[in-house]
């Protein structure tokens, strides 16, 4: 199928205005992930949190020539190349073109939805089938309103199965879906909890899901799952149903599971035909997704194509399944880099997510980017075809460094750039080459099939691991930056609060990714803290909340505007501006409204005033108070006084200036309880974080602080554990020892039963004194081993929960981690 911009145009009708009609073959609707323009058609979508409208004037000047808006806003008619088509609604004709497209096409698509293993089923099935299909799928998890009409986009002639996952939040949402898959093979993994959110009762979620398949032929689905089995019944759909499960009743019934060691057998039966294969995987998850994904290779070989799947086929490929890996991860590497592992199917699909990910840390660090890649998983497609568009991918991407590994890889060397590719046949030849030890200040991306095991390569190429680590999920951090966002008007601005090392999770990739989302301001506490943000490579404007006399030269240099709270302070700093002969340096005034910390006072305000009005040496860019006591109630009379006194100094200050002045006064607290107050801009902390003055279902944890058991031991009853004695056993005890102290900020108020640690499914207390480097956990009848990974706080253990435990707040909990404790950072 080819579109032309002109015929896309009567597919979604709307107001066309083409200059030049063209060929379209990609959709963009994220600016950052801009790589190749010609032949890109973009979609402005609008979300409460954000609006493409705003980057078409961006991606106009880089190149980008077609637009799908929803307002033709003034400042485009300058864009004079440009063909634009202007929509109600950009999203749903971003629906209708990937509808439209999907219909040319007979081939048959495997719907997948439900609760949990969307994306394992998918990524299973096309491990499993790829050979026998050319298979197209969802890339990663792109099961959105807008990730799936991106995947359905993808369709083309050769393919012979499609693999699509749907996931919804709310109500309405699956049926834009449907329309887009029209799955003629459905799959409903499970139902369970995830998204609850926005449902009346799991029910309610389970029939909204199963419309995706209201015009299927085929619906797979557990029989024992008595919920979904009773929804099925009652909602009318019209497919035939293909079953499995324990029960009697099923279509393919399970005989015997058996898990030994590492695997797990599994024995089934069809018609009387037997079936029995092994997964290298333990868990319950595993076997239920291994289970879809035999119904479906049974359904379209047996059931729909009419021939037998051969056993030691079956066994050959189930005993190969490999794990997904759903994340992203950067982690410091030798000498400066930046390691990107992604153990994600090697395809080429994933590649160019992956790419996407390495061009936008390696921007904004303004660092070399290196690619090592391996033999690629077959996608049906002619190798010198695949291989000729993976050197187009590296080279359209700006890779500096190609590494190549492989036989089939390196049998197409000359495709790719000669200067800076080389080429090896094995992941071990690559090592003793010992090249990369020279390998300085770049962002590396790994991406290799399991095969060729670069997880050796990624061990050399990280630097030392550490025990214990903190996990800081940058994707829920945006989902948390976008939930208080989309609790304020769309101008409000946002002033990320970055002090204190982004709160102990790190400034500097927090800054980076919240530079991505188009914050427009961040706050730090220090001008050090300021300068090492410039150093790497943050360019939007910051706040220094805490500017001392003698660190003035460093906020000129580095354009750091600092947080007046005095008159001593005023006059000081434009005497030092003066001294250098700057004028309209930004400022930003802190009044005291109430709280009693920093701040002009009402009475000093006269003076204040004198003072900006009779000099230019500083620009007041904003005004703003704090509130004391934002997340209680019983405050709340103290917090309206706050408002009005600090509306009515602001206004007094905005008049004296004779220019307009951004108002601010909210926190995190402020903005979900508040929002009245927003001004024209809202400060946010600890929000970023995950806590919610309102308890918000809707918000995500993005701190969890990780150890690993060091040793276990057995323990007689009558015997102590740690400094003191304190730690008095009355049983025959099984002890465990994590590498974490206080020294890494686990506080010694954990000691002695306070403190808890999640641990194989379970929580275990401290015994005895938590030691500087060392914490002893009682984990008898746990099962636990050396190695076993444990959490100190995390999703099973609510940061604000440990905080509480303490009798302190989650600040206090994040902002203790040491700086010893290695950030990891990942993207979902
Ligand atoms: C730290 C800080 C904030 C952010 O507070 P949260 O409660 O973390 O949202 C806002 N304003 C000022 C002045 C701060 O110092």
């Amino acid at each position: 199928m080819d579109y032309s911009f002109f015929h896309i145009a009567q597919i979604l009708g709307g107001t066309p205005l083409v200059r030049h009609d063209t060929l379209i073959t990609r959709l963009l609707t994220d600016s950052r992930s801009l790589v190749y323009t010609d032949e890109t058609l973009f979609f402005a979508l609008r979300s409460s949190s954000n609006d493409g409208h705003r980057y078409v004037r961006d991606l106009y000047h880089r190149g980008v020539r077609n637009f799908v808006v929803s307002d033709f806003l003034p400042e485009f008619s300058a864009l004079k190349e440009a063909n634009f088509l202007t929509v109600p609604d950009t999203l749903v004709a971003l629906q209708q073109l990937a509808a439209f497209h999907r219909n040319h096409f007979a081939l048959p698509v495997v719907g997948i939805t439900g609760s949990n293993g969307k994306t394992i089923v998918k990524e299973w099935l096309s491990q499993l089938l790829h050979i026998d299909y050319n298979t197209v799928r969802s890339p990663r998890s792109y099961n959105s309103q807008i990730g799936v009409p991106l995947s359905v986009w993808q369709l083309n002639e050769q393919h012979t199965l499609a693999l699509f996952e749907a996931g919804i939040s709310q109500k309405g949402e699956i049926e834009r879906l449907e329309h887009i898959i029209r799955p003629t093979i459905g799959i409903l993994t499970n139902i369970g909890q995830a998204h609850q959110e926005n449902f009346n009762s799991l029910i309610e979620k389970c029939q909204e899901k199963l419309q995706l398949f209201t015009n299927s032929e085929w619906l797979i689905s557990c029989k024992d799952q008595k919920l979904v089995e009773q929804c099925i019944e009652e909602s009318g759909l019209s497919c035939h149903r293909f079953t499995w499960g324990y029960s009697e009743s099923a279509d393919l019934q399970i005989q015997n599971i058996e898990k030994a060691g590492k695997s797990t057998s599994i024995r089934c039966i069809h018609n009387d035909q037997a079936y029995q294969y092994t997964i290298p995987f333990i868990d319950d998850a595993s076997v239920e997704n291994s289970m879809h994904c035999l119904a479906t290779w049974i359904l379209l070989e047996e059931i729909m194509g009419g021939k037998r799947i051969v056993p030691a086929i079956l066994t050959g490929r189930m005993n190969k399944l490999e794990p997904v890996a759903m994340r992203l991860e950067v982690k410091e590497g030798r000498n400066g880099c930046l390691v990107i592992n992604d153990s994600y199917n090697a395809d080429i699909n994933s590649l160019s997510i992956a790419l996407d990910f390495l061009r936008r840390q390696a921007k904004d660090k303004q660092m070399d980017r290196t690619l090592i890649l391996s033999d690629i998983l077959q996608s049906g497609e002619k190798s010198e075809i695949l291989y000729t568009r993976i050197a187009q991918l590296v080279k359209d991407s700006n890779i500096q460094r190609f590494i190549g590994i492989g036989d089939e890889i390196s049998q197409h060397a000359s495709r790719f750039d000669t200067t800076t590719s080389s080429f090896y046949e094995t992941t071990e030849e690559f090592l003793q080459s010992e090249t990369w030890k020279k390998w300085k200040n770049e962002v590396i991306l790994l991406k290799g099939s399991r095969k060729f095991h670069f997880e050796f390569l990624s061990e050399q190429l990280e630097s030392v691991a550490h025990q214990t680590i903190l996990e800081v999920n940058l994707g829920a951090l945006v989902h948390n930056f976008n939930y208080f966002r989309s609790k304020l008007r769309p101008e409000t601005r946002i002033v990320s609060m970055v002090k204190a090392f982004a709160y102990g999770s790190g400034a500097v990739e927090v800054a980076r990714t919240l530079q991505q989302q188009h914050c427009n301001y961040l706050a730090v506490a220090v001008a050090d803290e300021g300068v090492e943000l410039r150093r790497e490579g943050i360019t939007i404007p910051i706040m220094v909340m805490n500017p001392e006399a003698n660190s003035f030269n460093l906020l000129f240099e580095y354009q750091l505007e600092p947080e007046i709270y005095s008159l001593n302070l005023l006059n000081l700093f434009i005497r030092s501006a003066s001294r250098q002969g700057i004028t309209h340096y930004p400022i930003h005034v802190k009044i005291d409204s109430g709280m009693h910390r920093l701040g002009f006072g009402e009475t000093d305000l006269s003076e204040l005033l004198s003072l900006l009005s009779s000099n230019d040496h500083v620009h007041v860019q904003s005004v703003f108070s704090h509130l004391a006591g934002a997340d209680e109630t019983r405050f709340d009379d103290f917090t309206h006084q706050q408002a009005a006194v600090f509306s009515k100094c602001a206004e007094q200050i905005e008049q004296a200036c004779g220019y307009p002045v951004l108002k601010h006064i909210l926190n995190s607290a402020g903005i979900e309880r508040f929002s009245e107050y927003q001004f024209d801009m809202v400060r946010l902390g600890i929000g970023h974080y995950g806590i919610s003055a309102i308890n918000s279902p809707e918000i995500e944890n993005v701190c969890t602080l990780k150890t690993t058991v060091l040793q276990v031991r057995h323990v007689k009853a009558g015997e102590t554990v740690g400094y003191s004695r304190r730690g008095v056993l009355t049983r025959d005890s099984v002890i465990a020892v994590l590498p974490i102290g206080y020294a890494d900020g686990y506080d010694r108020r954990f000691g002695n039963g306070v403190g808890k640690v999640w641990i194989n499914g379970k929580t275990a207390p401290v015994v005895g004194t938590v030691c500087m480097d060392v914490t002893m956990i009682d984990v008898t009848g746990l099962d636990v081993h050396e190695g076993d990974s444990a959490l100190i706080f995390g999703d099973q253990l609510p940061l604000a929960e440990v905080a509480a435990s303490i009798g302190t707040i989650s600040y206090e909990i994040l902002t203790n981690v040491s700086r010893r404790v290695k950030r990891v950072y990942f993207q979902e």
